[in-house]
């Protein structure tokens, strides 16, 4: 039995790793089907302390997890199937193992949301992407979309600007909702040019993507835009299927805890993206992540001394 499984290896998952592990729990980290979490997805990351050039997402994940193995973290490449919190130990069942542990960490992130429309699925990987990082270079010299207005779709909008020939970003209003610096730098590239008030409603495309059709919201204007690629950011959904019925959730699905990352239930904390409402970024997860490993160590300390009261002090 371990002290403490994590589920999930975004940045909150491998903080709570780093200290857990370093605080001597037995810890298992369950890495999801996304090694290194929607951050390992990211291009440039620019705004995390302590690399002013900046470091890549894959990179940046990459350390974190080789400083939780440094920790002792055992790390399982593996998917969670279901878990069981009606009562101690905790169960955490996987395609090829069920673990035990007296606590667990949820960090399971945020997915992609789907924009919805004819040609999205079929031709996924056949031009449409949502990862600038894993697909940018195969549209060198090529003109791509991308569609969203928040930081995703303008900073890797800008990151694309590197292969593409012109990138132009399609948003459903006519204002950004991204960091100002992000908008003036996208502002500012020649490369990149905005189509406001307007949605896309079908990919186009036989074998892979040859265009867009468009519509003006504001004067329902219809019309095709031609490109090569469509990169889809538009924001996400909390990866919280296995939990309906276990934990509380809110309204939109994320996982509700307390400013110190507790859940409705006891034993069970929540990190990351998927608890965090107002602001996403990687510094926030591992702050999180890392506050939960120190309250699971709290709660591991309380179980023992109600197991074990001659031991208590005084
Ligand atoms: P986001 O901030 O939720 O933005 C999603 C964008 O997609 C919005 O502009 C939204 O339009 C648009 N949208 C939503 N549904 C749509 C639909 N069905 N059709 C067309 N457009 C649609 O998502 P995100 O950019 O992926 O960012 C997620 C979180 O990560 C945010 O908190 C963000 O700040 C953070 N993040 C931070 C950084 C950074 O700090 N460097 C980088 C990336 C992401 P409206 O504006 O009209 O709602």
């Amino acid at each position: 039995m371990y002290d403490v499984i994590i589920i999930g290896s975004g940045p909150a998952g491998y903080a709570a790793g780093i200290y857990a592990g370093r605080s001597m729990l037995s810890t298992l980290l369950i890495t999801g089907s996304t090694l290194g979490g929607w951050a390992a997805l990211t291009a440039e990351i620019e705004n995390y302390p302590g690399f002013p050039e900046g470091i890549q997402g894959p990179e940046l994940m990459d350390r974190m997890q080789k400083q939780a193995e440094k920790f002792g973290v055992k790390i399982e490449m593996d998917e969670v199937t279901s878990v069981d919190f009606s009562s101690q130990p905790f169960k955490v069942e996987t395609y090829s193992d069920t673990h035990e542990a007296r606590t667990v960490i949820v960090a399971t992130g945020v997915s992609p949301r789907r924009l919805g429309v004819p040609g999205e699925e079929e031709l996924a990987g056949r031009g449409v992407s949502r990862c600038a990082t894993c697909d940018g270079f195969f549209f060198t010299g090529k003109r791509v979309a991308v569609i969203g207005g928040g930081d995703s779709a303008v900073e890797e909008g800008i990151y694309l600007t590197r292969y593409a020939t012109h990138v132009d970003i399609i948003h459903r209003r006519n204002r950004l909702r991204a960091q100002k610096v992000a908008q003036e730098r996208a502002f500012k590239n020649e490369k990149i040019s905005f189509i406001w008030d307007t949605i896309v409603t079908e990919i186009i495309g036989k074998d892979s993507v040859t265009g867009l059709k468009l519509r003006n919201v504001r004067t329902g204007a219809e019309s095709v835009l031609e490109c090569d690629g469509v990169f889809i950011f538009i924001g996400n959904t909390p990866n919280t299927e296995l939990f309906v019925g276990k934990l509380a959730l809110d309204e939109y699905g994320y996982i509700i805890t307390d400013s110190n990352t507790h859940t409705s239930v006891p034993g069970v904390f929540a990190a990351g993206d998927v608890q965090e409402l107002n602001l996403k970024q990687i510094v926030t997860a591992v702050s999180a992540g890392a506050r939960a490993a120190m309250e699971a160590e709290k709660h591991i300390a309380e179980l023992e001394d109600r197991a074990y009261p001659e031991r208590q002090l005084g």
